[in-house]
Protein backbone atom coordinates (compact mmCIF):
# COMPACT_ATOMS: atom_id res chain seq x y z
CA UNK A 1 0.00 0.00 0.00
CA UNK A 2 0.88 3.53 -0.03
CA UNK A 3 2.28 4.61 3.19
CA UNK A 4 2.94 7.22 5.27
CA UNK A 5 5.93 7.44 7.90
CA UNK A 6 5.14 9.13 11.23
CA UNK A 7 8.32 10.11 12.89
CA UNK A 8 9.25 13.05 15.75
CA UNK A 9 11.30 12.89 18.82
CA UNK A 10 10.27 10.75 21.79
CA UNK A 11 7.19 12.03 23.88
CA UNK A 12 5.80 14.02 21.53
CA UNK A 13 2.64 11.97 20.63
CA UNK A 14 3.31 9.43 18.04
CA UNK A 15 1.98 6.53 19.60
CA UNK A 16 -0.78 7.79 20.40
CA UNK A 17 -1.65 9.21 17.42
CA UNK A 18 -1.11 5.95 15.33
CA UNK A 19 -3.03 4.24 18.01
CA UNK A 20 -5.54 6.32 17.09
CA UNK A 21 -5.45 6.05 14.10
CA UNK A 22 -4.95 2.18 13.98
CA UNK A 23 -6.69 1.87 17.26
CA UNK A 24 -4.38 -0.90 17.30
CA UNK A 25 -3.44 -0.88 21.17
CA UNK A 26 -0.25 -0.87 21.02
CA UNK A 27 1.91 0.44 24.04
CA UNK A 28 2.79 4.02 25.18
CA UNK A 29 4.68 4.65 28.03
CA UNK A 30 5.63 7.73 29.01
CA UNK A 31 9.99 6.92 28.19
CA UNK A 32 12.02 7.40 25.06
CA UNK A 33 12.45 4.51 23.03
CA UNK A 34 8.63 2.88 23.98
CA UNK A 35 8.11 1.68 19.89
CA UNK A 36 10.94 -0.38 19.42
CA UNK A 37 9.26 -2.46 16.00
CA UNK A 38 7.84 -0.11 13.40
CA UNK A 39 4.29 -0.80 13.49
CA UNK A 40 2.25 -0.37 10.47
CA UNK A 41 -1.55 0.21 10.48
CA UNK A 42 -3.85 -0.34 7.32
CA UNK A 43 -6.35 3.04 8.70
CA UNK A 44 -9.66 3.97 5.99
CA UNK A 45 -9.99 7.46 4.37
CA UNK A 46 -13.30 8.42 5.74
CA UNK A 47 -15.03 9.99 2.97
CA UNK A 48 -19.09 10.57 3.35
CA UNK A 49 -19.41 10.34 -0.37
CA UNK A 50 -19.34 6.60 0.47
CA UNK A 51 -22.63 6.68 1.85
CA UNK A 52 -24.04 8.64 -0.20
CA UNK A 53 -23.21 6.45 -3.58
CA UNK A 54 -24.87 3.53 -0.58
CA UNK A 55 -28.15 5.37 -0.16
CA UNK A 56 -28.66 4.69 -3.77
CA UNK A 57 -27.20 1.56 -4.89
CA UNK A 58 -27.76 -0.60 -1.71
CA UNK A 59 -24.94 -2.48 -2.00
CA UNK A 60 -24.11 -5.61 0.20
CA UNK A 61 -20.77 -4.19 1.61
CA UNK A 62 -18.63 -0.74 1.42
CA UNK A 63 -15.39 -0.12 1.39
CA UNK A 64 -13.16 2.51 1.76
CA UNK A 65 -10.18 3.24 0.15
CA UNK A 66 -6.73 2.85 2.81
CA UNK A 67 -4.02 4.51 3.76
CA UNK A 68 -0.81 2.80 5.51
CA UNK A 69 0.88 4.69 8.50
CA UNK A 70 3.60 3.38 9.71
CA UNK A 71 4.61 4.02 13.45
CA UNK A 72 8.52 5.09 13.24
CA UNK A 73 10.32 5.22 16.88
CA UNK A 74 13.51 5.77 17.47
CA UNK A 75 14.73 9.51 15.69
CA UNK A 76 17.20 11.51 18.25
CA UNK A 77 19.53 14.01 17.75
CA UNK A 78 22.44 11.83 16.20
CA UNK A 79 20.53 9.56 15.02
CA UNK A 80 22.30 9.83 11.57
CA UNK A 81 25.67 9.29 12.94
CA UNK A 82 23.96 5.91 14.70
CA UNK A 83 22.80 7.48 18.10
CA UNK A 84 19.57 5.71 19.62
CA UNK A 85 17.72 3.55 17.12
CA UNK A 86 18.87 6.06 14.10
CA UNK A 87 19.93 3.47 11.64
CA UNK A 88 16.82 1.92 11.71
CA UNK A 89 14.66 4.77 11.93
CA UNK A 90 16.32 6.02 8.37
CA UNK A 91 15.69 2.52 7.04
CA UNK A 92 12.01 2.77 7.86
CA UNK A 93 11.73 6.76 6.48
CA UNK A 94 13.25 5.28 3.55
CA UNK A 95 10.00 2.68 2.63
CA UNK A 96 7.92 5.38 3.22
CA UNK A 97 5.98 7.89 0.43
CA UNK A 98 5.62 10.79 2.64
CA UNK A 99 6.59 11.99 6.10
CA UNK A 100 4.25 13.01 9.05
CA UNK A 101 6.07 14.78 11.46
CA UNK A 102 4.20 15.07 14.86
CA UNK A 103 5.36 18.02 17.10
CA UNK A 104 5.10 18.35 20.62
CA UNK A 105 3.20 21.80 21.46
CA UNK A 106 1.37 20.83 24.71
CA UNK A 107 2.84 21.58 28.27
CA UNK A 108 2.74 19.17 30.67
CA UNK A 109 5.66 18.99 33.04
CA UNK A 110 4.40 15.13 33.99
CA UNK A 111 5.82 14.22 30.61
CA UNK A 112 9.79 14.29 29.94
CA UNK A 113 10.87 15.97 26.93
CA UNK A 114 14.15 14.46 25.57
CA UNK A 115 15.73 18.34 25.10
CA UNK A 116 14.16 19.11 28.71
CA UNK A 117 11.57 22.00 27.69
CA UNK A 118 8.98 22.43 24.72
CA UNK A 119 10.29 24.03 21.55
CA UNK A 120 8.68 22.58 18.81
CA UNK A 121 10.77 25.03 16.47
CA UNK A 122 14.33 23.16 18.03
CA UNK A 123 12.40 20.11 17.72
CA UNK A 124 11.77 19.96 13.80
CA UNK A 125 15.16 21.57 13.11
CA UNK A 126 16.56 18.89 14.83
CA UNK A 127 14.31 16.16 12.81
CA UNK A 128 15.63 18.18 9.68
CA UNK A 129 18.69 18.16 10.18
CA UNK A 130 18.67 14.25 10.87
CA UNK A 131 17.06 13.83 8.07
CA UNK A 132 19.09 16.22 5.86
CA UNK A 133 22.87 14.59 7.42
CA UNK A 134 21.48 11.54 5.87
CA UNK A 135 20.63 12.75 2.24
CA UNK A 136 24.21 14.19 2.51
CA UNK A 137 25.74 10.81 2.93
CA UNK A 138 23.51 9.22 0.44
CA UNK A 139 24.86 12.48 -1.79
CA UNK A 140 28.39 12.06 -0.87
CA UNK A 141 28.34 8.62 -1.30
CA UNK A 142 27.05 8.82 -4.98
CA UNK A 143 29.38 11.26 -5.86
CA UNK A 144 32.08 9.16 -5.13
CA UNK A 145 31.15 6.26 -7.35
CA UNK A 146 29.67 8.79 -10.17
CA UNK A 147 33.33 10.51 -9.66
CA UNK A 148 35.17 7.64 -11.10
CA UNK A 149 33.17 7.24 -13.95
CA UNK A 150 32.86 10.48 -14.52
CA UNK A 151 36.55 10.72 -15.21
CA UNK A 152 36.61 7.90 -17.35
CA UNK A 153 35.27 10.41 -20.13
CA UNK A 154 31.39 9.65 -19.56
CA UNK A 155 29.36 12.31 -20.01
CA UNK A 156 26.07 11.33 -18.36
CA UNK A 157 28.05 10.66 -15.35
CA UNK A 158 29.32 14.34 -15.34
CA UNK A 159 25.94 16.03 -16.07
CA UNK A 160 24.72 13.37 -12.62
CA UNK A 161 27.91 14.63 -10.88
CA UNK A 162 26.86 18.14 -11.92
CA UNK A 163 23.38 17.91 -10.04
CA UNK A 164 23.96 15.54 -7.29
CA UNK A 165 26.61 18.29 -6.11
CA UNK A 166 24.72 21.11 -6.53
CA UNK A 167 22.20 19.45 -4.47
CA UNK A 168 25.19 18.41 -1.79
CA UNK A 169 25.46 22.27 -1.87
CA UNK A 170 22.14 23.45 -1.12
CA UNK A 171 21.34 20.81 1.61
CA UNK A 172 24.50 21.72 3.38
CA UNK A 173 23.21 25.17 3.53
CA UNK A 174 19.94 23.59 5.28
CA UNK A 175 17.50 23.55 2.70
CA UNK A 176 15.13 20.13 2.25
CA UNK A 177 15.33 18.43 -1.00
CA UNK A 178 11.91 19.19 -1.69
CA UNK A 179 12.07 22.98 -2.34
CA UNK A 180 15.25 22.95 -4.39
CA UNK A 181 14.12 24.15 -7.65
CA UNK A 182 14.89 20.57 -10.06
CA UNK A 183 13.72 20.13 -13.18
CA UNK A 184 11.91 16.76 -14.58
CA UNK A 185 14.88 15.30 -15.68
CA UNK A 186 17.07 16.27 -12.81
CA UNK A 187 14.18 14.69 -10.31
CA UNK A 188 14.79 11.42 -12.09
CA UNK A 189 18.69 11.31 -11.73
CA UNK A 190 17.95 11.64 -8.09
CA UNK A 191 15.13 9.10 -7.98
CA UNK A 192 17.94 6.20 -7.44
CA UNK A 193 19.38 7.85 -4.18
CA UNK A 194 16.28 7.28 -1.89
CA UNK A 195 16.64 10.49 0.11
CA UNK A 196 14.01 11.58 2.59
CA UNK A 197 13.99 15.20 2.30
CA UNK A 198 12.66 14.79 -1.22
CA UNK A 199 9.31 13.35 0.03
CA UNK A 200 6.11 15.25 0.96
CA UNK A 201 6.09 16.38 4.31
CA UNK A 202 3.52 17.87 7.10
CA UNK A 203 3.72 18.51 10.40
CA UNK A 204 1.07 17.22 12.99
CA UNK A 205 0.80 20.02 15.83
CA UNK A 206 0.13 17.98 18.92
CA UNK A 207 -1.71 20.21 21.27
CA UNK A 208 -3.51 20.22 24.19
CA UNK A 209 -7.20 20.27 24.70
CA UNK A 210 -7.53 24.05 25.17
CA UNK A 211 -4.65 24.51 22.90
CA UNK A 212 -5.92 24.97 19.34
CA UNK A 213 -6.34 28.82 19.69
CA UNK A 214 -3.96 31.21 21.75
CA UNK A 215 -1.33 28.65 21.25
CA UNK A 216 2.40 29.84 20.66
CA UNK A 217 3.87 26.77 19.99
CA UNK A 218 1.13 25.83 17.34
CA UNK A 219 1.79 29.59 15.85
CA UNK A 220 5.72 28.67 15.64
CA UNK A 221 5.14 25.51 13.73
CA UNK A 222 2.82 26.89 11.27
CA UNK A 223 5.39 29.87 10.64
CA UNK A 224 7.68 27.10 9.98
CA UNK A 225 5.99 25.08 7.45
CA UNK A 226 4.39 28.10 5.67
CA UNK A 227 7.80 28.71 4.64
CA UNK A 228 8.29 25.08 3.57
CA UNK A 229 4.70 25.55 1.98
CA UNK A 230 4.08 22.54 4.41
CA UNK A 231 0.35 21.63 5.60
CA UNK A 232 0.00 21.77 9.50
CA UNK A 233 -3.09 19.51 11.34
CA UNK A 234 -3.34 21.00 14.97
CA UNK A 235 -4.76 17.66 16.48
CA UNK A 236 -4.86 17.02 20.43
CA UNK A 237 -3.65 12.75 20.00
CA UNK A 238 -4.60 12.24 23.57
CA UNK A 239 -8.03 13.25 22.78
CA UNK A 240 -8.39 11.17 19.62
CA UNK A 241 -7.08 8.21 21.50
CA UNK A 242 -9.86 8.61 23.77
CA UNK A 243 -12.55 8.77 21.19
CA UNK A 244 -11.96 5.31 19.46
CA UNK A 245 -12.32 4.04 22.84
CA UNK A 246 -16.27 4.90 22.37
CA UNK A 247 -19.24 3.91 20.51
CA UNK A 248 -20.89 5.35 17.99
CA UNK A 249 -23.35 6.84 20.44
CA UNK A 250 -21.05 8.39 22.30
CA UNK A 251 -18.50 9.36 20.36
CA UNK A 252 -21.14 11.72 18.87
CA UNK A 253 -22.36 13.26 21.89
CA UNK A 254 -18.64 13.67 22.49
CA UNK A 255 -18.02 15.54 19.37
CA UNK A 256 -20.70 17.98 19.34
CA UNK A 257 -20.06 18.40 23.48
CA UNK A 258 -16.96 20.00 21.72
CA UNK A 259 -18.67 21.68 18.84
CA UNK A 260 -16.69 19.38 16.13
CA UNK A 261 -18.82 17.33 13.48
CA UNK A 262 -16.08 14.61 13.10
CA UNK A 263 -13.01 13.37 14.95
CA UNK A 264 -9.78 15.47 13.85
CA UNK A 265 -8.06 12.29 12.93
CA UNK A 266 -10.27 12.65 9.94
CA UNK A 267 -8.37 16.29 8.96
CA UNK A 268 -5.03 13.86 9.58
CA UNK A 269 -5.93 11.15 7.28
CA UNK A 270 -7.57 13.35 4.44
CA UNK A 271 -4.64 15.54 4.37
CA UNK A 272 -2.16 12.59 4.62
CA UNK A 273 -3.97 11.90 1.10
CA UNK A 274 -3.55 14.68 -0.36
CA UNK A 275 0.14 14.92 0.96
CA UNK A 276 0.79 11.98 -0.92
CA UNK A 277 -0.84 13.41 -4.26
CA UNK A 278 -3.96 10.90 -4.24
CA UNK A 279 -7.41 10.59 -5.22
CA UNK A 280 -10.16 8.68 -5.42
CA UNK A 281 -12.62 7.05 -7.97
CA UNK A 282 -15.77 4.90 -7.18
CA UNK A 283 -17.39 1.79 -8.32
CA UNK A 284 -20.65 1.18 -7.57
CA UNK A 285 -22.85 -2.04 -8.25
CA UNK A 286 -24.91 -3.70 -5.66
CA UNK A 287 -22.01 -6.27 -4.45
CA UNK A 288 -19.84 -3.32 -3.34
CA UNK A 289 -19.56 0.32 -3.40
CA UNK A 290 -16.57 0.69 -3.13
CA UNK A 291 -13.28 3.66 -2.71
CA UNK A 292 -10.58 3.04 -4.81
CA UNK A 293 -7.19 5.04 -4.75
CA UNK A 294 -5.15 6.59 -7.79
CA UNK A 295 -2.74 9.53 -8.39
CA UNK A 296 -3.88 12.61 -9.59
CA UNK A 297 -3.42 13.19 -13.32
CA UNK A 298 -3.60 8.97 -13.51
CA UNK A 299 -5.48 7.49 -16.91
CA UNK A 300 -8.56 5.36 -17.21
CA UNK A 301 -6.73 2.38 -18.29
CA UNK A 302 -4.30 3.00 -14.94
CA UNK A 303 -7.22 3.36 -12.61
CA UNK A 304 -8.33 -0.13 -14.14
CA UNK A 305 -5.35 -1.32 -13.23
CA UNK A 306 -5.85 -0.52 -9.14
CA UNK A 307 -8.55 -3.31 -9.34
CA UNK A 308 -6.56 -5.73 -11.40
CA UNK A 309 -3.61 -5.56 -13.44
CA UNK A 310 -5.42 -7.50 -16.34
CA UNK A 311 -8.11 -4.46 -16.31
CA UNK A 312 -5.42 -2.09 -17.64
CA UNK A 313 -3.86 -4.53 -20.04
CA UNK A 314 -7.18 -4.99 -21.87
CA UNK A 315 -8.88 -1.89 -21.26
CA UNK A 316 -10.82 -0.89 -23.94
CA UNK A 317 -13.29 1.95 -22.62
CA UNK A 318 -14.87 3.34 -18.97
CA UNK A 319 -18.31 4.35 -18.37
CA UNK A 320 -17.86 7.20 -16.22
CA UNK A 321 -20.73 9.29 -14.54
CA UNK A 322 -19.38 12.46 -12.47
CA UNK A 323 -20.14 11.70 -8.56
CA UNK A 324 -22.26 14.88 -8.27
CA UNK A 325 -24.36 13.51 -11.26
CA UNK A 326 -24.37 10.15 -9.99
CA UNK A 327 -26.30 11.52 -6.93
CA UNK A 328 -28.08 14.00 -8.74
CA UNK A 329 -29.84 11.66 -11.36
CA UNK A 330 -30.17 8.74 -8.72
CA UNK A 331 -27.70 5.85 -9.85
CA UNK A 332 -26.33 4.57 -13.20
CA UNK A 333 -29.53 4.64 -15.20
CA UNK A 334 -31.08 7.72 -14.07
CA UNK A 335 -27.85 9.47 -15.27
CA UNK A 336 -27.95 7.81 -18.75
CA UNK A 337 -31.13 8.99 -19.47
CA UNK A 338 -29.97 12.37 -18.77
CA UNK A 339 -26.79 11.90 -21.12
CA UNK A 340 -24.75 12.04 -18.23
CA UNK A 341 -22.78 9.13 -18.46
CA UNK A 342 -19.68 9.54 -20.77
CA UNK A 343 -17.76 6.75 -22.58
CA UNK A 344 -14.11 7.55 -22.17
CA UNK A 345 -11.14 6.16 -24.12
CA UNK A 346 -7.19 5.49 -23.00
CA UNK A 347 -6.63 8.75 -22.53
CA UNK A 348 -9.07 9.64 -20.15
CA UNK A 349 -7.56 11.40 -17.15
CA UNK A 350 -9.51 10.44 -13.96
CA UNK A 351 -11.21 12.91 -12.10
CA UNK A 352 -11.95 13.28 -8.25
CA UNK A 353 -15.15 11.48 -7.36
CA UNK A 354 -15.92 9.70 -10.51
CA UNK A 355 -17.83 6.63 -10.84
CA UNK A 356 -16.61 4.33 -13.05
CA UNK A 357 -17.63 1.04 -14.98
CA UNK A 358 -14.48 -0.84 -17.17
CA UNK A 359 -14.97 -2.26 -20.30
CA UNK A 360 -11.81 -4.61 -21.22
CA UNK A 361 -10.69 -7.72 -23.18
CA UNK A 362 -9.28 -10.79 -20.76
P1 LIG B 1 5.96 9.00 21.40
O1 LIG B 1 7.17 8.66 22.19
O2 LIG B 1 6.17 10.15 20.48
O3 LIG B 1 5.34 7.83 20.71
O4 LIG B 1 4.88 9.58 22.44
P2 LIG B 1 3.63 8.88 23.14
O5 LIG B 1 2.50 8.77 22.17
O6 LIG B 1 4.06 7.64 23.82
O7 LIG B 1 3.21 10.03 24.17
C1 LIG B 1 4.04 10.38 25.24
C2 LIG B 1 3.20 10.82 26.41
O8 LIG B 1 2.52 12.04 26.07
C3 LIG B 1 2.13 9.82 26.78
O9 LIG B 1 2.07 9.77 28.19
C4 LIG B 1 0.86 10.41 26.20
O10 LIG B 1 -0.27 10.04 26.94
C5 LIG B 1 1.13 11.91 26.31
N1 LIG B 1 0.39 12.69 25.30
C6 LIG B 1 0.24 12.40 23.99
N2 LIG B 1 -0.51 13.35 23.37
C7 LIG B 1 -0.84 14.26 24.33
C8 LIG B 1 -1.60 15.47 24.32
O11 LIG B 1 -2.16 15.89 23.30
N3 LIG B 1 -1.69 16.15 25.51
C9 LIG B 1 -1.11 15.69 26.65
N4 LIG B 1 -1.23 16.39 27.76
N5 LIG B 1 -0.41 14.55 26.68
C10 LIG B 1 -0.26 13.84 25.55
Amino acid sequence: GIKCGIVGLPNVGKSTLFNALTNAGIESANYPFCTIEPNVGVVPVPDAREDALAEIVKPERVLSATVDFMDIAGLVEGASKGEGLGNKFLANIRETDAIVQVVRCFDNDDIVHVAGKVDPVSDIEIINMELMFADMESLEKAIQKVQRVAKSGDKSAAGKLAVYERVLKEVEEGKLVRLIELDKDELQLLRDLHLLTIKPMMYIANVNEDGFENNPHLDAVQKIADAQGAVVVPICAEIEEQLTELDDEEKAEFLSEMGQEEPGLNRVIRAAYDLLGLQTYFTAGVKEVRAWTVKKGATAPQAAGVIHTDFEKGFIRAEVTAYADFIEYKGDSGAKAAGKQRLEGKEYIVQDGDVMHFRFNV
